[in-house]
């Protein structure tokens, strides 16, 4: 099988730490050019915006948008139109109608629509769902607590409308959760802090539950200096169960049973490349629906405003 030929669209702190290396790393997947108002990689044809890269660039078969989530469904719609398959960073865009028709024309095309989420390829994140398949899970509580200074230096598009504040990287704990638990999870309240200079939270308190009335509480918050927190706790009738480092440890029965290095971005090119033979789409609404769920129902505080520069 020929390799997939794929272009990075927004060459940015995700595409450098992340998408580079893991095509690198991933077997028939090739980096073949970079479409970037402002930034390049070295020996990678290049081209400004992916109007410019489709019309001048080299031959491609998809596109792989790692772009704020505000400007990703303008972009997903053409590289669809040009007949290329779509890999989205998360969250998938900066509403939940917005992704329907992108799956409608994927399928008119015949070509792959991939909304990643790539906490759910952490190496703890599997065994979880495995693991709590033959338990009761009577509660949970997930604390996502990091240094917004430090993990998005520069990034005003995730205070700005669409940028979903603290919950771009909550999502990822909601997009684990959604995936080792089955059944579907809603949310019943939500408290969301907003600084009186920005349009997206900063901190946010949700409670969530299921059909049977499991108490889920979540707490996330951008403004964690000391040790940050990507864990998910489980009470369930065979003992606690832990996930921690945003789904790169397990433990639970008083064992640590996966302490694995972060590979979830080669698991996410693996699985592009696999849907992109057949075109097949995969998309999961879910995480984005709890948040956006979250911003219907949720009661908002303004707190003090939030400057970059301390
Ligand atoms: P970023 O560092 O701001 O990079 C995004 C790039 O997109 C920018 O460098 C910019 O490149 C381009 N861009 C920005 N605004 C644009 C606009 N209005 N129109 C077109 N292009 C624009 O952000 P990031 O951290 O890489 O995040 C990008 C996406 O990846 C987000 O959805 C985020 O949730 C997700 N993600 C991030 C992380 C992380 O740790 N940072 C982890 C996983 C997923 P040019 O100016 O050169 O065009």
């Amino acid at each position: 099988m020929n390799p997939l030929r794929v272009a990075i669209v927004g060459f940015g702190k995700i595409a450098r730490d992340q998408h580079v290396p893991a095509i690198a790393a991933a077997d028939g997947v090739e980096l073949v050019a970079v479409a970037s108002r402002n930034a390049s990689l070295p020996g990678v044809p290049h081209a400004a915006t992916l109007d410019e890269l489709l019309r001048d660039g080299p031959p491609i078969d998809a596109v792989a948008l790692c772009t704020p989530p505000q400007v990703r469904h303008a972009q997903a719609a053409m590289a669809l139109a040009a007949g290329k398959h779509v890999m989205l960073e998360k969250p998938p865009g900066a509403t939940v109608a917005e992704i329907t028709p992108l799956v409608t024309a994927a399928r008119a095309a015949q070509r792959t629509l991939f909304a990643t989420w790539h906490s759910r390829f952490a190496p703890a994140v599997e065994p979880a769902r495995q693991l709590l398949a033959g338990r009761k899970v009577t509660s949970v509580k997930i604390t996502w607590k990091e240094d917004v200074r430090v993990w998005h230096p520069g990034q005003v598009w995730i205070f700005e409308p669409g940028g979903l504040g603290v919950f771009d990287p909550g999502i990822n704990a909601l997009s684990i959760l959604t995936r080792i638990l089955p059944q579907p999870l809603f949310v019943t309240s939500a408290d969301l802090a907003f600084p009186a200079n920005r349009d997206a939270p900063i901190a946010a308190t949700l409670a969530l539950s299921d059909a049977q009335g499991l108490n889920i509480t979540a707490e996330f918050d951008f403004l964690q200096t000391g040790p940050q927190s990507w864990d998910i706790d489980l009470d369930t009738d065979g003992g606690p169960v832990t996930l921690s480092m945003g789904g790169a440890r397990l433990r639970a029965g008083g064992k640590q049973l996966v302490d694995a290095a972060e590979a979830e971005y080669v698991g996410l090119y693996r699985r592009f490349r696999e849907l992109a033979a057949t075109g097949e789409s995969d998309v999961d609404l879910a995480p984005l629906q709890i948040v956006a769920d979250a911003f219907l129902l949720g009661r908002r505080r303004t707190v003090e405003p939030f400057e970059e520069a301390t």
